[in-house]
């Protein structure tokens, strides 16, 4: 956990969110400024920057949480969906701990905006 990130607060607890699923290793929350009708995060617990700091020793949780995303998804019964990660200021990342967005309900357009 590192001190001051928003989301390592969110996924120990501190900071209240909506929750969706949880496990020893992840944590997925609703997103606060939903960007369609379904728009979730998929987070890690253990503290990673971005996609840009994943690597052969912290790469197994960034597996396990695809296969969360699957199984939420088809849960909800959610057929088409778009999963995002913004890496860096240039792309859109406002909170440097790893996350994916899992965005549904609606028409999509490529490339995004
Ligand atoms: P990014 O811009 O790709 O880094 O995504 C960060 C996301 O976190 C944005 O979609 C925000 O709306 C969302 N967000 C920021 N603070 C909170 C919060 O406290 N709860 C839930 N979502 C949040």
């Amino acid at each position: 956990m590192k001190n001051d990130c928003l989301f390592c607060a969110i996924a120990g607890g501190e900071i209240p969110s909506n929750k969706v699923y949880e496990d020893e290793l992840c944590y997925a929350f609703y997103d606060i400024a939903p960007q369609a009708p379904t728009h979730f995060l998929v987070i890690p617990k253990a503290h990673i920057a971005s996609v840009a700091e994943v690597n052969g020793g912290n790469s197994a949780v960034v597996a396990h949480i695809f296969e969360v995303i699957a199984r939420l998804c088809r849960e909800k019964g959610l057929e088409s969906y778009r999963v995002v990660s913004n890496i860096g200021e240039q792309a859109g990342q406002s909170v440097h701990h790893l996350h994916f967005h899992v965005l549904s309900g609606r028409d999509m357009t490529w490339p995004p905006g």
